[in-house]
């Protein structure tokens, strides 16, 4: 898959409208909101300098939470002009606006070269309904079109698919650098392909680990995740988390458990040798837990699931929280032969000091494993970030849904306009 790059030989003052992530998390009221993660910003920089150095003019496009097509001052990208202009050690202009002509006013007054971020674009109802007039007005104000907003990139929104049917489309650095991290662990990882999945949400990941379970290895399965393969196999698991199904699925009478059952089923005559002589199944999931009666539970006990099916008496008030201490090993193990690794989901709910030690100790083995290591989602971030490891992993996704749209093999349509046809 290529992308169409952004020229090198741009017109000085071409304008230029960009796509960025802006949707980042704020602190704070009335006049006093400010960012308190800038990581989205920096990773549109290199794409923002690139065109700044081309003396482009910029029209940064973002959107930011959910305003429903209506004006929600908190909502505002104000404050974003502000962390963004410190980073970029350069003025950031923010535009108001939020009626076509006004914008119009605005954008003309600037001088060339200005670095404009436009109001949050979900303020505008056609931004949802990729309304095609909202697309040719606010294109109509730029040369070029360049995307840097690969977490939005599922979303068939204006932003993403109207504006590159009116102007030149091209990739941003970031979105690129994503798009290959993506597209080179599905169609060529270097083997062993280890994915590791945890988490609560088995709804997000579940089409993308059925994908990746094909040309994965193994799947190691640990977090609230693992309770559904667990109940699939015949595992009591008590009071145990589970994610309830959505209606649709429900309406077919299946819930997470049978698709877990269905992973296990297709995967059970495939085996993996250890070591060269030890046969492992293809999906791994705990053979012990860390159980406690709640979330804040200050103590914790460990269950060994195999003797659990030997008619071991439990609590039914227990609740699995982290993977067990063999678990670990054995994951670790596993982790520490891959050539590539993809992660996403906490193996614990890590949150709780005393249910966190299974999620440091594969982020420990991913990093050092030496693999090419891919980690998303947003609470996978979180924790590796705790453990002073978010460095360590050769590419780190902030796109959650969109990359895990990506990986189950879906053609993503904010990407699609960006595709080099080489037809
Ligand atoms: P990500 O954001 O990385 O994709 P999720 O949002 O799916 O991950 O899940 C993260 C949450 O899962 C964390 O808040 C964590 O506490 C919770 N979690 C992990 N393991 C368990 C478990 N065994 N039981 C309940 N919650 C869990
Ligand atoms: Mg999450």
């Amino acid at each position: 898959m290529k992308l169409r790059q952004i020229p090198s030989n741009l017109a000085p003052g071409t304008k230029a409208l960009v796509r960025v992530d802006y949707n980042v998390p704020l602190k704070g009221s009335d006049n006093n909101i400010h960012v308190t993660d800038t990581m989205r910003l920096e990773r549109s920089l290199e794409t923002l300098k690139f065109l700044m150095d081309q003396k482009a003019t910029l029209i940064l496009v973002s959107h930011l939470g959910r305003p429903k097509g209506q004006v929600k001052p908190e909502l505002s990208l104000q404050p974003v002009a502000k962390a963004l202009s410190k980073l970029l050690e350069s003025p950031v202009v923010f535009c108001p606006e939020t009626k076509m002509d006004q914008i119009f006013k605005f954008v003309e007054s600037q001088p060339t070269g200005a670095v404009i971020l436009l109001e949050n674009i979900r303020f505008f109802e056609g931004e949802k309904k990729n309304d095609p007039r909202l697309a040719k007005e606010l294109a109509s104000l730029a040369d070029i079109y360049v995307n840097e907003a690969f977490s939005a990139a599922h979303r068939s929104h204006m932003s993403m698919i109207g504006l590159p049917k009116y102007l030149p489309a091209y990739a941003g650095f970031g979105l690129k650098k994503e798009v290959e991290a993506l597209y080179q662990l599905m169609t060529k990882p270097k083997l062993p392909l280890v994915v590791i999945v945890g988490g609560a949400k088995i709804s997000d990941k579940v089409e993308a680990v059925e994908y990746l379970a094909k040309i994965a290895n193994i799947v190691l399965v640990g977090g609230g995740v693992a309770n559904n393969f667990l109940a699939a196999d015949g595992y009591d698991i008590a009071n145990s988390y589970l994610q309830d199904a959505p209606a649709e699925m429900k309406k077919e009478g299946k819930n997470y458990i049978d698709l877990a059952e269905d992973l296990i089923e297709e995967t059970r005559k495939e085996r993996v040798l250890k070591d060269n002589y030890i046969p492992l199944p293809k999906i791994i999931y705990p053979t012990d837990v860390l159980a406690a009666s709640s979330l804040s539970s200050k103590k914790s006990q460990v269950i060994e699931l195999c003797d659990q099916k030997n008619d071991f008496k439990q609590s039914k008030n227990l609740m699995y929280l982290d993977i067990g201490p063999k678990t670990i090993r054995l994951f670790k193990e596993v982790i520490l032969s891959a050539g590539t690794v993809f992660w996403n989901g906490p193996m614990g709910a890590f949150e709780n000091e005393v249910f966190s030690h299974g999620t440091k100790e594969i982020a420990k083995a991913v990093a050092k494993s030496g693999a090419t290591t891919i980690i998303g989602g947003g609470d996978t971030i979180a924790a590796v970030d705790q453990l002073g490891l978010a460095d360590r992993f050769d590419y780190v996704s902030a796109a959650g849904g969109a990359a895990l749209a990506f990986l189950s093999g879906k053609t993503l349509p904010g990407i699609e306009p960006l595709i080099v046809d080489c037809k």
